[in-house]
């Protein structure tokens, strides 16, 4: 053998995935980015992508979950979750006994959330407070265009769903920042303070109600809201609105390669676990797509992967086949897609590059995540992480290995720990990003398009 050969054989040989598809890929990923972008515009919250997923999976013939309903084979079934997260299951051939094939995706992203008695005038501006939500680097939330996405409860029950800023004919709002010539002393402070928490305040107006009297910019800002939608300033404290990124999703690059969006991270993974589910054939083993909410404060509430409403959902369709249920979680496989680091050549002292995710190489699959001494995670068996190797490359899933940054570093979780407490063989993997929880992420389509692939070999395995 030649040293050619033996390296050939022996040695792994990562590679752009440009050069490893066909022509028919390319247009199927053109495609698929499309329906992508299209679903980031609508979904800037869980609330929005729960609400999405539900439209959605009314369309693909998926019924809503009801307690004691039946669970045959070909069976689509949706949970929507208090509407801010969700599961879908399609009903295997195989009963549940042998378990199921389950994707997990969060669908909330860092943002700022308005606070519960926000609005306020000072210097007459208008102004709403926030409190960041996630791991944000505060400072790059000034002077970019925001929107506000949410809900507001009144007390009589009824809810009003409010979006301003993404319409072209409508506001945006901001935040200001210092102006450089009077920043002497905000330079000199180091970045997780240049701009403190209790700065992150949204202008809102400027222009005083005629008459006279104190709070006239507030009080005007707030007849705007009771004229538009009925509210009145208590019911801030029962409302949920988001302060985002305002605007659409782009293609970035000449070669519109890339996708620039707020909150791929995880909507990337949420998205393509659903447009499989939606388009898979009757599995062999059950399918389920789980997308929860409060990943990024830990995924906890009952909204959060940690919540039972899993097994609630999960109970209730092995009791519709007699199955226990600790039997199907016990037998089942959970890919847990989320988002990783991408390796960025403008910071290459953070990772390690023989480990480090790469944009354009494929779904990245993780051992493990975590922190100092992979802290926190879930450390996938060798069996694990041989089934998968297996699964994607019977499928022709490009992927390539990746770990979270060099040792010490830093890190961060995934859902995938909350799953494998429940005794479910759990793996990580995801779409690499560039800039991740900044306002605007960047993804490649490239790798998009190879995590659809992955969940609906995942499904189907
Ligand atoms: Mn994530
Ligand atoms: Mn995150």
């Amino acid at each position: 053998m030649t040293i050619e050969e033996l390296k050939e054989s022996l040695l792994a040989a990562p590679k752009n995935g440009f050069t490893r598809i066909t022509a028919e890929d390319r247009v199927e990923m053109e495609a698929y980015a499309k329906r992508y972008m299209a679903f980031m515009d609508a979904a800037k919250t869980e609330r929005e992508a729960t609400s999405w997923a539900v439209r959605e999976a009314e369309k693909q013939g998926f019924k809503p979950f009801v307690p004691g309903m039946a669970a045959n084979p070909g069976d689509k079934i949706y949970y929507n979750n208090r509407n801010k997260s969700v599961a879908l299951a399609v009903i295997g051939t195989e009963p549940l006994s042998a378990g199921a094939n389950i994707c997990t995706a969060h669908v909330d992203s860092p943002r700022m959330d308005v606070k519960p008695n926000p609005l306020y005038e000072d210097a007459e501006i208008a102004y709403l407070k926030t409190h960041y939500y996630g791991g944000i680097k505060k400072y790059q939330w000034v002077t970019v265009p925001l929107a506000i996405h949410g809900v507001v409860c009144r007390k009589d029950g009824t809810t009003v769903e409010i979006t301003i800023g993404e319409d072209d004919s409508e506001p945006i709002l901001m935040v200001s920042d210092l102006l450089p010539h009077l920043a002497a002393d905000q330079m000199q402070k180091t970045a997780g303070k240049v701009i403190a928490g209790e700065q992150l305040n949204v202008i809102l107006g400027t222009e005083p109600i005629e008459g006279e009297g104190s709070d006239l910019v507030k009080l005007n800002v707030m007849k705007w809201l009771n004229d538009k939608y009925g509210i009145i300033e208590e019911d801030f404290l029962s409302a949920e609105l988001s302060i985002v990124p305002a605007g659409r999703c782009r293609e970035v690059g000449l070669d519109r390669s890339l996708i620039s969006a707020y909150g791929h991270d995880d909507r990337v993974c949420g998205y393509a676990e659903m447009e499989a589910i939606f388009t898979i054939p009757t599995p062999r083993k059950t399918a389920v797509c789980l997308l929860a909410d409060k990943e990024e404060i830990g995924s906890v509430g009952i909204s959060g992967m940690q919540s039972q409403f899993f097994e609630h959902f999960m109970d209730n369709l092995c009791a519709a086949q007699g199955v226990r249920l600790y039997d199907c979680l016990a037998n089942s496989f959970c890919l847990s897609a989320d988002v990783t680091n991408a390796y960025d050549p403008n910071f290459p002292e953070v990772s390690d590059r023989r480990n480090n995710s790469q944009v354009n190489y494929g779904v990245s699959v993780f051992k493990y995540t975590g922190s100092r001494g992979k802290g926190g995670c879930s450390d996938a068996s060798a069996e694990a992480m041989s089934y998968i190797r297996s699964t994607f490359d019977a499928a022709g899933v490009l992927w390539q290995i990746a770990t979270l940054g060099k040792v010490d570093q830093g890190g961060g979780g995934t859902v995938a720990a909350y799953m494998a407490n429940r005794n479910i063989v759990t793996v990580d993997a995801g779409v690499p990003v560039l800039s991740m929880h900044a306002p605007l992420e960047l993804v490649s389509k490239l790798d998009c398009y190879q995590l659809l692939l992955a969940c609906k070999a995942i499904y189907l395995a």
